[in-house]
C-alpha cells in the first residue's frame, strides 16, 4: 500500500555494482571525470546535464577553471615510476597545476603528503582555490625515498571551461519539492561520495515508477561550489523546496546519524527521527552545525531550507575518511540496502503525512458496525491497530498531522497510516 512496502530486491547489490563502476574514475569539482560519472548515471535515470562557464559569479564565489588530468608520476632518473597516478588517482593532489621537471628530494618533500598514523594508506588532498601541485603517498613509501634526483610530471590542464552538474526532476501532483542532493566530486573514494551517488540514483529510479504527491529534485553536484552554483541559478524557485536531504556516507557499517536542518524542527527532521526511532537500531541525532556537506549552503541564513543530512558515520569520525582505505571493501551491499530502505521510509512519511478531519467527532464512531473490528481482528497486533484507529479518530481535528499523532501516541507511523487509510475508506476521515 505505502511506498515503503516495495523495497526492490537486491538493491544493495545493485548499488554496490554502480559504486564499483564509478570507483576507478578520477573525479573533481569540474572536468571530464565528473562528466563521465554523470553519463554513467544517465544509464539509470534521465539526468539533465548543466554546464556553467568558468568565471560565472555565483554569490560570493566564482566558478573555477576546469581541471583535467591524463597522467602523473614521480620517477627515478632511470624512468622507473615510484608514484603512479595510473595505480591510484589519489596519488595526485586534486586540482594540481601541470608540472614536469627534475627535482631534488628536499624540494620534492615540500610537495608530498602522507599519513604517519596510518602508514599504509594514501591520503586524499585537494587544492581547488590555490594554484599549486603535490603528490600523496603512503608514509611507508615516503620513508623509502632516497636522497637523489627525481622527475615529477603532472600532465594536467587548468583552463577556462565549465562546471558540470546533473539534475533529475520528477514531477509529482504538487509543485512542492523534496530535494535530494549528493556530491560527485571525489575521485576513488567509496563511502564519501560514491555511496551517496548510488543511493540517490536508485532512489530516483525507484520513485520514478510511483505516483507521488511531492515533486522530487535530485542534484548530483560538486561539493560546496555545486550547491552554491545551483542555489545562485535557481534562487527564484528555491522556496518550493519543502523538504530536503543531503545524502552522504551511507555505505559503512556504522550506526545511523541524522544531522538536523538549521530549523531543527522541520517536518523532514521529525520524519527522519521517527524512522530512526522505529528502526530498533542504534542511532544518533545531532543538531545543525555549519560544517559538513552541502547542507551548509542550503541552510545558510539567506535560504534556511529544511534540509538535513541522513548518513551513517559522519565525515571525519572514521579513520578511513579521505584516504585510500575508503575503498570497495569499506562499503557493503547490506549497509547500502539498509540505508536505501531508511531513505524510502522517510519519503513514505513525508508523502503520507497528512492532516484529516474526523467526520464523526461527537463521541467515538461505532467501529463494529463498520466492520473495522473484522478488518483487523484475529491478529496478534489487533490491540495496537485498534489503538491506532482510536488515536487517528481522536486527534484528526485538522490541526494534527499523522506524524504529530505518531509522536503523541508513540506508535509506528505505518500503523497510523494504515488506520487512516481504513478510516478514509469508511468515510470517517476527510483529508484537508
Ligand atoms: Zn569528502
Amino acid at each position: 500500500m505505502g511506498i515503503k512496502d516495495v523495497v526492490p530486491n537486491e538493491v544493495g547489490i545493485e548499488m554496490y555494482g554502480l559504486i564499483s563502476r564509478l570507483y576507478p574514475i578520477c573525479r573533481s569539482i569540474t572536468g571530464d571525470g565528473l562528466r563521465e560519472t554523470l553519463n554513467i548515471i544517465r544509464e539509470y535515470i534521465p539526468l539533465e546535464m548543466h554546464e556553467v562557464p568558468s568565471g560565472t559569479k555565483v554569490f560570493d564565489w566564482t566558478v573555477p577553471k576546469e581541471w583535467n588530468i591524463r597522467d602523473a608520476y614521480i620517477s627515478h632518473s632511470n624512468g622507473e615510476r615510484i608514484v603512479d597516478f595510473q595505480k591510484s588517482n589519489l596519488h595526485v593532489v586534486n586540482y594540481s597545476s601541470p608540472i614536469k621537471k627534475r627535482i631534488s628530494l628536499a624540494e620534492l618533500k615540500e610537495h608530498l603528503f602522507t599519513l604517519p598514523d596510518q602508514p599504509e594508506w594514501i591520503p586524499y588532498r585537494t587544492s581547488y582555490y590555490k594554484e599549486s601541485w603535490g603528490f600523496c603517498l603512503s608514509h611507508n613509501q615516503f620513508l623509502e625515498l632516497k636522497d637523489e634526483e627525481y622527475e615529477v610530471c603532472i600532465d594536467a590542464s587548468l583552463k577556462e571551461g565549465h562546471l558540470t552538474y546533473g539534475e533529475y526532476y520528477l514531477q509529482g501532483t504538487t509543485e512542492d519539492e523534496f530535494l535530494i542532493s549528493c556530491h560527485v566530486c571525489h575521485p576513488s573514494l567509496c563511502n564519501d561520495n560514491l555511496s551517496g551517488i548510488a543511493l540517490a540514483t536508485y532512489l530516483a529510479k525507484h520513485l520514478t515508477a510511483l505516483s507521488l504527491r511531492y515533486s522530487y529534485r535530485f542534484l548530483f553536484i560538486p561539493g560546496t561550489i555545486g550547491s552554491i552554483t545551483w542555489l545562485s541559478l535557481n534562487e527564484d524557485r528555491v522556496s518550493r523546496v519543502k523538504h530536503g536531504l543531503v545524502v552522504a556516507g551511507v555505505g559503512d557499517s556504522g550506526k545511523f546519524t541524522y544531522k538536523k536542518s538549521r530549523r531543527g524542527d522541520a517536518e523532514i527532521d521529525r520524519a527522519a527521527i521517527q524512522i530512526l526511532k522505529e528502526s530498533g537500531d542504534d542511532y544518533e541525532i545531532i543538531d545543525f552545525f555549519p560544517y559538513g556537506y552541502d547542507e551548509r549552503q542550503y541552510c545558510s541564513p539567506g535560504f534556511n531550507l529544511p534540509v538535513g543530512c541522513l548518513m551513517r558515520t559522519p565525515q571525519s569520525r572514521y579513520p578511513e575518511y579521505h584516504t585510500s582505505a575508503d575503498n570497495l571493501d569499506f562499503v557493503k551491499p547490506e549497509f547500502l540496502e539498509d540505508s536505501f530502505s531508511k531513505y524510502l521510509a522517510v519519503v513514505n512519511i513525508i508523502e503520507e503525512n497528512r492532516r484529516y478531519v474526523n467526520q464523526n467527532p461527537k463521541c467515538e464512531p461505532q467501529l463494529g458496525k463498520r466492520k473495522l473490528y473484522e478488518r483487523i481482528g484475529g491478529q496478534r497486533e489487533m490491540a495496537v491497530d485498534q489503538l491506532a484507529l482510536l488515536w487517528v479518530l481522536n486527534m484528526s481535528d485538522g490541526a494534527h498531522s499523522l506524524l504529530d499523532i505518531a509522536t503523541l501516541a508513540q506508535l509506528p507511523f505505518g500503523k497510523l497510516q494504515s488506520a487512516a487509510h481504513l478510516l478514509r475508506e469508511k468515510m470517517l476521515l476527510r483529508e484537508i
